[in-house]
This record gives structure tokens, sequence and C-alpha cells, in this order.
């Protein structure tokens, strides 16, 4: 058997900056600093993070008086940084630029007047942090079916903004037929979209090509995630989801002659060490990463953390 591992992998810019900021705050602030929600979706970051002093809680009514208070890598409403001001909490803003890229793009389509769809999925931290930081006629939709459901006039000037862990090619469906429903839409340039996300699905297509079985390594909250191994399914081929080393079952590979092996932008390094171990233990087997994309894209940390 060989292991095959997709390149690139693994966290991105928007995750290092996140974990950083918290580490940073840690050792400017002292323990304990608080963030609000998992600062990125992966167990092992957060446990990590807890053992070194940081406490994650949900809403921001646990968060003690005049406590840090980190915002996570997701972004969050204008109803949460309100809160957090009319508290005159400490905070520190470890929004992705990127996630703040698509709210100041919203920001703008809306003030020329147009009319903002939000292609994304409902009830995902990212999306509610979205909706809830632009005033304006919004609508969030998922699907082709709930572009043709939306009350919104044929001529109507439209404009549309995408989450973050979607691609150009997951969202190549709804745009066509916002394209086919409305005579008047904008959007952002392909330039816009992460990086990181489209960059680990070419990868695991590329990945799929040369062998028999997908292994993402991710959390099950990890929209990004989860979206790789349905990539690996749509390519024909067996794909799972593991959080780790522990989760590998013989039977997944018990015919393989490739297992190819990706990670999520949020899930660690180690991790993968670990699934390659467990791999391993099933049966020695040769490892390599497929040539692909280096990537060298970095971001700074936030301005609280810098002097
Ligand atoms: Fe930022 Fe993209 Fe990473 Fe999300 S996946 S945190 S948008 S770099």
């Amino acid at each position: 058997m060989k292991i095959i591992l997709a390149q690139p992998r693994g966290f991105c810019a928007g995750v290092v900056r996140a974990i950083d900021t918290v580490e940073r705050a840690l050792e400017k602030y002292g323990a304990p600093v608080y963030v609000r929600h998992e600062i990125v979706h992966n167990r092992h970051v957060v446990e990590s993070l807890k053992a070194k002093g940081a406490r994650f809680v949900e809403e921001l009514s646990e968060v003690p008086s005049g406590a840090v208070t980190i915002f996570s890598a997701h972004g969050v409403s204008r109803k949460v940084e309100n809160e957090a001001k009319s508290r005159a909490l400490p905070t520190i803003d470890a929004t992705c630029p990127l996630v703040t890229k698509v709210h100041n793009q919203g920001r703008r389509y809306v003030a020329q007047g147009r009319i903002l769809v939000f292609i994304g999925h409902a009830g995902h931290p990212e999306v509610e942090g979205t909706l809830g930081q632009i005033d304006g006629e919004l609508h969030l939709v998922e699907s082709v079916e709930d572009v043709e459901k939306l009350p919104i006039a044929p001529d109507a000037p439209i404009a549309y903004v995408t989450q973050t862990t979607l691609s150009v090619d997951d969202t190549r469906g709804v745009i066509a037929a916002l394209n086919r429903r409305f005579s008047d839409v904008e959007g952002p340039e392909i330039r816009d979209i992460c990086y990181a996300t489209q960059n680990r699905q070419t990868a695991v297509r590329e990945l799929s090509r040369v062998c028999d079985v997908i292994i993402v390594v991710g959390a099950p909250n990890s929209s990004n995630s989860n979206r790789l191994r349905e990539i690996g399914e749509e390519a024909g081929l067996p794909s799972y989801l593991v959080v780790g080393g522990a989760d590998i079952n013989a039977e997944w590979v018990k015919n393989a002659h490739v297992v190819g092996v990706t990670a999520g932008a949020s899930a660690p390094e180690i991790l993968v060490g670990e699934v390659v171990q467990a791999l391993m233990r099933i049966e020695p087997s040769e490892v390599s990463d497929l040539s692909g994309l280096k990537e060298s894209v970095s971001f700074r940390l936030p301005a609280e953390l810098l002097s």
C-alpha cells in the first residue's frame, strides 16, 4: 500500500493567525483570555489552547466583566460587537481578513443600491456573522432551488457574495441560476475568493486521480473538511472524514493500493501524522507528497497584539 498526501493541505493563513492571536494574547495579558466560539473548528486546537489558559464560550454573557475577549476566525455580527462595547469588554478580533473582505464587499454592494444574496450554509457561524454585519435587504441561499424561490423581481439589481469555505466550483451552479433568473447581477472577482479553500479542493481532486480511498482529517463541524470529503466521493472514491488516527478503520483500506490523505484548513499537521501512523500500523507503506501548489500567504496579527 502507498500513502499519498495532498499538497496543499491543513492550516490556512487565517487559522494560523487566529491560533497565534490566542497564544499572543495569553502571553501579553496572562490567563485566562476568553474566546467566543471555537477559535477554529478543531477540538485538538481548542483543547491545546485551553491547556494554556484560554476559555471558550458561546455567548458574551459567559465572559466576566473586564476579561480580554477574542472573536473567532469565523467573524461575528454587529450585535455581538455592540454587546461587547456596551459591556466595555477589551476585545481582539481574530476574524480572518478574507471573511472581513466579504463583509466589506457585501456592504459596498448594498451601498450601491443592490439587493444582496449570500451563498452559504444556514447556521454556520461565519454565515451568522456576515448576515449580522450587513444592513439592507439580504437573502441567504444554499442551492439552486433556493434561488428559484427568491422573492425578488427579475429586473431588480442584485449582487452576491459567498461563504469563504465554498470554492468557485461549489458556487458555480447557484451563480449560474442567479444569472438565469435575474437580469442585473454583480459578483466578486474570482481572485476575491478564499485561496485556501480553492487550493485544498483542487489538491483533493488531483489526489483522487491517483488513489483508491480518500481520508480527510478534520472536525465533523468543519465546513471545508466536509466539503473535501464530498469531493472525494464525487470523484467516485470511498471517502472518510476522521478527527485523528483513532478513527481509522482497517476495513476502509483493505483492498486499497493507494490511500490519499488530506486535511481541512483547521486541522493541524500533527493529526495528519497520527493518521499516517495508524495506516502504517495496518500495513507498512511508502509515504509521499503529491506535487502541488506551495502557499506563501500570511496575515498580520490584530493591531492590539503588535505593540
Ligand atoms: Fe480565512 Fe480562507 Fe482560512 Fe477561512 S479558509 S480562515 S477564509 S484563509
